[in-house]
Formats: C-alpha cells, structure tokens, sequence
C-alpha cells in the first residue's frame, strides 16, 4: 500500500518582517526573533546564533506576546486625586507629569538629595539608575538585589571574585558532578536547562540536588537531597570536614591561586590580630620553604609552607590560611554526625557525597591539551581540570546565615580547585575581579550635598569601618541601613526596609519616595498589610508620613494605587534597552557580550520608555552628566542616543561592540553614531570569543588579564587571588573588639564580632533561633515557577492558565499529623500573621517544610483581573506571615554582614481551617482600576486576527 506522507509546511511565513531582541519575561535575558506581521507582534521564536540561549525558548518566553497584548497595561500618564489606595486618579499629559516630578525632585536636590529615595526593582538598567541616583546626589538607591541573592552576589565576590549565574557557569561541557543548593534555575532558565541537557548524555555524569523541594530541575536530579532549609552551610562544612580529615584537596591549586599560605597574625590583643602579615611593600607574606623565612606570597617563586606557627622578626607569631582553616573545620561540631542532626541528611548520605566529590575532582581528572601563559610568563602545557561544577541562587542566599552559607560553598569549591578549570566553575568576563571589586559607597558625611553629584557610586564594597556610611556617632547615613554597623557589607542595598524606614523616619524622614518595576504595595514587600499601611499613614497634620510617591511601571500592579504620580512605561517589545558590561552582561565563560532591546513594534498608547523619562528628568533637573554647557538636554533621543553617546569613562559607554567611528574596536573607543545599527545587524548582541588560551585560569591567565585590564575591566593585570579568610570581615570583628579609629556602637559590638569571622560559619537562622520551634515547627518557603518570573506573569492569558492560582504544598506524612488530606483549607500561622490556603500533598517535599509558588497570589482588582478572578480568591501570599523586623525588633530580617532579606528563615504552625469557603485569607478591598485600563474581553483571544476573516470563531461553533 502506498504510503501517503502529509504535506507539512515546517517554515511557514507567519510574518512581514523579523526582528531580533532580548526576551525579558524572565531574568535571562535569551535572545530572541519577533515575527511581525501588519505591525503587530505575531510570533516569537529563541534566536539559534546567541550565546546564552543557542535557540531554546521556554514557555514563558514565547508568551511574550501576551504580556505586550496585556489588558493591564497602563495607558496614560496619571495623577492622584483621591486618597492613595482609592484607585482614583486623572488622566495626565506627560508633560505635566515630568513638570510635576521635576518640581519635587529639584526642591530636594537643591535642599537635601537624601530625601529622594529611588529604587528599582528586577529592571536591567541598574548601570543608568544606579548613574543617575549618584548625579541627582542622593545615596539612598537600589536595585532589588538586597531582596533577592545579594548573599551569593557578596560572598562570591568577596571570595573568588565572581559568582554564579552572571558571573560564572558550569563548565558544561566537561563537568562530571553538579551540585545545585536551593531554588537556583529560576535565575539562568535556559543555560542551565541546556547544560543539563549535555550533562545527561555524559555517561557517568551525576546531578545531585541539594533542596528541601523536589521541583522544577531537581526533579531530573540523579539524587536529590531534601536538606532541611537554612541548614546548607552546615552540610557543606561537613563535607569540607570529610574532605580536609582524607587529605583530598586539591593542595596544589589552594597554595598557587588562593591566600591559603598567607600568614595570619596571631596575636590577641593586638589592634592586627587576624589581619594578614604584610612585608614593607605592602604585600602578603607566606613562610617560604626554601629560605625557612618570611617572604612576599605573591612572588612567582616562592614555596609556601601550608601549616605550621611561625615567629616573626617583630616577635609577632603568624599561622597560614590554609593552618587555621584545618583547625576550625577538623573541629567534632562539623562531623557528619553533628551535622545530620541539623540537617536532616544521614551521616553516612553526607560521608558518601563528600567522596564523590573527592572522586569527581581527582580519580577523573581532565587535562586538555592547549598551552597557555600565567600571570608569571610561566608556560603551561595543559589546563588541569577537576569536573565539579555547583550552581545556587536565592535558596541558600534568603537566609540570616545565607552569606556564610555561599562562601562555605565557594571554599569547598576552592579545596577541590575547581574554579575556573575543565568541568569546574567558570568565569562570565568581565569577571574575575579582584575580591572584592574597587568601588565603594558613597556618600559619606561631606559627600551629600544640595544641588551636587555624589562623587561616586551609592553602592559598593566595604572592606572595613572606614568605608561605612555612618555619622560621627555612628548612626547611619542611608534610609534602608546600607552600609551601616548593622548590615556593615549590603552591597546591593536593602530595598525590603525603605518603605518601613521612610514611614518611621528612621534614620530621617524622605520626602519623595521614587520606585521602578517593584511592587512594593503587595508581593515584594514583607508584612504586606502593614507596608500598606505605611504607604497610607498620615502624621499628626493628616500629611502623608511618605509625601510623595512616584511609581513607573508598565502594568497596574498593586503598588499603582499607591502612587501619587504613575509613569506608564513601555513593554519590552517597545523600547530600546541594553544588557551592558557596565552591568551584567550576556557573557558566557567564552568571552564577553553585551545585547539590545529594539521596538520591534511602536506603543499604541500614551507610554514612554523608563530609562527615556529618566534621562528627560535628569535634563530637565539640570543633571550634569544629562546637561550640555548651555543647560540643554544632552540626549534629546532618549534612552537610544544616551546608549550610543554616553561615556562613562573615555572610551567606554554601555555598549562594547563596534566602537570607535568606523565601529572596528571593541570594548573601548569612541562613539560610533552607528552603533546600534550595528547591533540591530547582528541580531542585537555583540560577543567575542576569547582565544582557547584565556578560557581557563583567567584569575592567573597572564594574556587574558591583560586583555581584562585593556577593556577597563580591572585596574591591573596583577594574578587575582581567592580570599578563604577574608581580611574585611576581620577588620568589622576587630573594630567590635575595640581597635580602630572607627568602632561599632556598643549595642552593635557583640553582633559584629559574632558574624564577622574571616572563615565560613553555621549557625540557625534568627527566625528559628527566636521563636519557639515547638509552637512553630514547620519551615515555610516559596519559589518561582518555571511558567513564571515577574509578578506580572499573571496578567498574561497563557501563562495565567498554567498558574491561575498556588496551593500550600506539603509532604504527605506532614499532611497526616496536622489531620489534612489534599484540597483541605488551612491556617498557617507566623510570629508575625495568619493566612487561609488551600492544600496539595506530595512526596517530593522535605517533611517538615511547607512551600508555595510566589506572587501568584494577587490582590482583587489589580492587573486588571477579574474581580473573582482565581489569583485574588484562592491565590495567596506567604509574605503576610514574613515580618520586616526580627522577632526582637531590633533589627531587620536580614543576613547581619550582607542585610540580604531573609525571606526563607519563616517558621509556621499549620491548622486546620474549619467551614472553608474556598477564599484565601486574608482578603483586602477590591483595588479599583485606574483609568485608561483596557475594557477586559470575557475570552482574551490571540491570532485570530491573523487568519483570514471567513474562518473566524470557527471553533466556538463546532
Ligand atoms: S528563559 Fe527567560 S529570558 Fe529565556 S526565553 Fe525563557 S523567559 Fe525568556
């Protein structure tokens, strides 16, 4: 019989014209190909030449088109008219709305730039935001990094001068052992998909994943370990005890490429206890085998003894790095027996992961044959590799011991020397830096003035008491406590607390209150009702305590209602942006790279791009990098002309490809006024892969250095060494022992020397340690889903079907001794609040840990959804049971060196909840909509417009 094959059209022309842009439906940043068709988005599909996504696509990412199509879309600028939250507003002109900001804005910059407080969400600008809080000349800015993975971000670059995700990845390629900690693949989607992809046809390859919740990733895991949360750092000191107690380190690797032969000073008392001895020129000493004497540790030569108490010339006595950090972790209180009883993991399960490692790293080694040059000008025939590789995120990072849990990974992962190597952890350029990088906060006293820039950036990396940002009395400068003497390293600032802080005045009352893509008013908040509260308050003249509100986002989110000015932005298919060197970049461990976003097609809606308005803004407050001489605006184009035109330094702008006027140089040189057309050319990303002799050991590869130091990258092209003990953190502990010129205020002391210790530590997290575990027996945590990023997935009509609403998702055994079953209501109850949700039971869960999906929840009536809309009566949030103070008030809910939010530490009882009605607790008011929102279709369709006429709602008939 004759075969009849159906004819399938595999390409068919779905569109005019393609355009080539950088998804934004999640933080990955893939590039993409935007079918069009009649001017209208028809069609998305994952670009196969970029570097980070090679072709995939994920689900959210071709859904893109109904988040651009989204009914919540603002349309218009607006005005407050009626009490915040009311929902009442007027529509406004732009102008009028720029008028009204710039008239607030310039009587603060010309009085008091510290009551401007601008912070930004998940938005991908933070190189111009960041930029423009410094010219305005307020220190109070962020990014949403405080709330989300600063502990990974700081540890990691304090300690190996890179971190994960966009400062490193898995040598994918090579590895032979992953090891994911927490919720890790909702940051790097794509990559890691694809890497685990390569690493599952790799015969003898494991994937061992670390979570106290087997979803998303973990679920193709080879083993999954269902760690108790906020227990990590514990389990991977036991291992690092299993590794250092069989001698299997990776000696070699610890005394060329990491401060493990520095000697440290051994001397209490001593205003340099702890610090590292230093020679005449400032450099490091080791104790040199060959000379039996102190000598520089950084010299080429050297042969640094590893162990041992020396005696100094000045009679000090000094111990390695490598001495000190054997004594703490040889210590019983890091065996796997201690260790399983926190944890939850069985010695032995412990004993065995640390010998697969051990295994992993040195019986399967990799040598690949391709010569290269240290930072010596010493040759090398073959890069050594060690094939483990490890990945984590926000899991282990939203803890109070979340910043010592991610550098005990990064010292396990330096004893296995597996940074930077075959199969290990690699470098995204422009990382290595320097641990840590140079720039510190400003914003001192002196360097806040009316009408003036700060002279630096608001954020950075403190490396002792005198780079804080306190008063004389040691109050602190900033409105959230960044960089103060109770969170003394919160590099990224701590974005959880301005609303709080703002309300109270404390440190001081803000005038205007500017926030970008946060929806601080509901899922991004902690004690969302008291944050409401806070937004609405009024002092004793019935003034709002917070007097001005400017919100700017592109949806109606719940924070809109609370806004006194709405700057409707753009989607991101409508606008130009850029994913720059100057932030974080698209690079892969291959080389550097950097993408655009372009308008693949243009707003039908009074909108405007928000790094356009806030470059108008500047201009218009006669900011000078945003000013020519004449006062005119200096980038009259917007966001576009500033990405071609604007300097950071000579030579180095927000884009690294095609530079110089003939657009032949790369990362540095002059503007080329055909810059983006260049781009647009080339799929919109520039990348340039790095020689095969500079992909490894970039933190000793001498040519790449150089080339790094050539590119504005790192002020030298000096061998960047890894920090095991981190003479920083000794320096904070020391001044809480009382040296220095600049100490801690005694109620801070004991914190300080407590949680500054320069080796990786454990200790409970503040919430379990402060509440009785007995009343509150059961670890509560969220994540993202894979179907959903940003908050405003739930506005989007595809995706909204996969998640219209989140259970509490618990083990079933769990489910069995609170008295429930799958579907039962529950009360889950906190120090701090009480909440109403529904149940689902499952195997794959820690047994004393409860989870949801986060910001699936919704208030009613935001997003434009319907008013009994799944997300508003059964969706729920856990943050109203997470307090933005520990339990003693005192501080915040935060990691103590980092002030990294620690969403993960909540503790919870669960009961049953009698009489359900099928409504989540708690319910607020209806949010009203706020005019110019879309009149909501019953049935929200899409492409029907594209077929031919005669065929429509064919389906609703049949
Ligand atoms: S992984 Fe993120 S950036 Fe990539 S396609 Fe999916 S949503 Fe877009």
């Amino acid at each position: 019989m004759a075969h009849q094959q159906e004819q399938i059209d595999l390409s068919p022309k779905v569109s005019d014209e393609v355009k080539f842009s950088t998804c934004y439906m999640c933080a990955c940043r893939c590039g993409i190909k935007v079918h069009v068709r009649d001017g209208q988005v028809r069609y998305i599909e994952g670009n196969p030449n970029h570097p980070i996504n090679g072709g995939v696509l994920c689900g959210k990412g071709s859904a893109g088109i109904m988040q651009h199509l989204s009914p919540a879309r603002l349309s218009k600028p607006l005005k407050r008219t009626g009490p915040r939250g009311s929902g009442e507003f007027e529509e406004i002109s732009w102008e009028e709305a720029l008028q009204t900001a710039t008239r607030w804005l310039a009587d603060i910059r010309n009085s008091d730039p510290r009551k401007l407080a601008f912070f930004t969400g998940r938005d991908q600008s933070q190189s111009l935001t960041g930029f423009w809080a410094s010219q305005f000349g307020t220190l109070n800015h962020a990014a949403h990094g405080g709330f989300c993975s600063v502990n990974m971000a700081a540890a990691g670059l304090y300690t190996v001068g890179g971190s994960f995700w966009e400062f490193g990845e898995p040598d994918w390629d090579h590895t032979r052992y992953f090891m994911m900690f927490g919720v890790a693949e909702d940051h790097d989607s794509n990559p890691i998909k694809k890497g685990l992809g390569k690493l599952k046809t790799r015969e003898n390859a494991k994937f061992v994943s670390i979570n106290p919740v087997r979803t998303g990733y973990s679920a193709i895991a080879d083993e999954w370990v269902g760690i108790r949360p906020g227990t990590d750092g514990l389990f991977v000191l036991a291992l690092i005890h299993e590794l250092l107690r069989s001698e299997a380190v990776d000696l070699d690797f610890l005394a060329r490429y990491t401060n493990a032969p520095w000697l440290v000073r051994q001397q209490e008392g001593h205003p340099e206890d702890g610090f590292f001895i230093r020679g005449e020129d400032g450099k490091p000493l080791c104790w040199n085998r060959q000379t039996n004497a102190a000598a520089n540790a950084l010299a080429p030569d050297v042969s640094p003894v590893l162990s041992g108490t020396f005696t100094l010339t000045d009679g000090a006595r000094a111990r390695p790095v490598f001495d000190l950090m054997m004594e703490r972790y040889l210590d019983q209180q890091y065996a796997p027996e201690r260790a399983a009883e926190v944890t939850g993991i069985p010695a032995a399960d412990i004993r065995r992961i640390a010998a697969e490692l051990a295994h992993a790293a040195f019986e399967q080694e990799i040598e690949l044959d391709i010569e290269w040059t240290d930072w010596a000008g010493r040759k090398h025939d073959t890069f050594i590799g060690r094939p483990v590789a490890m990945h984590a995120m926000r899991g282990i990072s939203a803890h109070s011991n979340g910043f010592h849990t991610c550098r005990a990974i990064h010292l396990l992962q330096m004893l296995l020397g597996s940074i930077d190597c075959p199969g290990g952890f690699r470098y995204k350029p422009p990382f290595p830096r320097p641990c840590p990088p140079g720039a510190r906060p400003a914003g001192k006293p002196g360097e806040v003035n009316p009408g003036q820039p700060l002279p630096g950036p608001p954020l950075g990396f403190t490396t002792g008491p005198e780079d804080l940002l306190v008063n004389g009395d040691g109050s602190p400068r900033r409105i959230d406590k960044a960089f103060s003497w109770e969170y003394p390293m919160s590099s990224h600032g701590m974005m959880h607390m301005v609303i709080h802080n703002a309300w109270a005045g404390d440190p001081y009352p803000v005038d205007t209150l500017f926030m970008y893509m946060a929806n601080m008013g509901w899922n991004s908040s902690m004690n969302t009702a008291g944050t409401i509260r806070m937004l609405t308050d009024t002092d004793e003249n019935g003034e709002y305590r917070i007097p001005h509100i400017i919100y700017s986002d592109a949806f109606a989110s719940e924070t809109v209602s609370y806004a006194d000015l709405v700057l409707p932005d753009t989607t991101y298919l409508e606008r130009w942006d850029c994913i720059s060197l100057l932030d974080r970049p698209i690079s892969t461990a291959h080389g550097p790279a950097d993408a655009i976003r372009q308008p693949v097609v243009q707003p039908d809606r009074d909108v405007r791009a928000f790094q356009t308005v806030l470059i108008d803004l500047g201009a218009r407050l006669g900011l000078p990098a945003f000013t020519n001489e004449d006062g005119s605006a200096k980038y009259p184009g917007g966001y576009a002309d500033y990405l071609v035109n604007h300097e950071r330094l000579p030579g180095i702008g927000p884009l690294a490809g095609w530079r110089g006027a003939d657009g032949s140089l790369q990362g540095k040189g002059p503007v080329n006024p055909g810059q983006l057309d260049a781009y647009t050319e080339n799929e919109s990303f520039w990348s340039y892969a790095l020689p095969e002799s500079q992909q490894y050991y970039k933190h000793a590869n001498g040519p790449y250095l150089e080339y790094a130091q050539s590119m504005g990258w790192i002020p030298s092209s000096d061998q960047i060494v890894m920090q095991i003990w981190s003479e920083p953190l000794q320096k904070f502990r020391q001044a809480a022992r009382g040296h220095g010129q600049q100490q801690p205020p005694d109620e801070h002391r004991e914190r300080i020397e407590t949680y500054f210790d320069p080796l990786p530590i454990w200790y409970a997290p503040f919430e379990e340690a402060a509440v009785s575990t007995d009343e509150y027996p059961v670890h509560a945590i969220t994540q993202r889903p894979m179907a959903m990023y940003h908050s405003w997935g739930s506005t989007n009509a595809w995706l909204r079907q996969i998640h219209g609403y989140n259970r509490l998702c618990m083990h079933h055994d769990l489910a069995r001794r609170i008295g429930v079953q799958d579907d039962d209501w529950v009360h889950v109850e906190s120090h701090h609040g009480r909440i109403k949700a529904q149940i689902r039971t499952m195997s794959g869960c820690n047994r004393n840990t409860v989870w949801t999906w986060n910001a699936i929840g919704k208030r009613k009536g935001a997003w434009n959804l319907d008013e009994n809309a799944a997300e508003g009566k059964k969706g729920f949030l856990l943050n109203h049971l997470i307090s933005e103070l520990l339990p003693n008030k005192r501080y915040s809910n935060s990691d103590p060196v980092t002030g990294q939010a620690a969403w993960f530490d909540l503790r919870v009882k669960i009961t049953r909840a009698e009489a359900d009605d099928e409504t989540s607790e708690p319910q607020f008011e209806v949010l009203k909509s706020v005019p110019g929102e879309q009149k909501r279709p019953a049935i929200l369709r899409f492409g029907e417009q594209f077929l031919p006429r005669s065929s429509w709602r064919r389906k609703d008939k049949t």
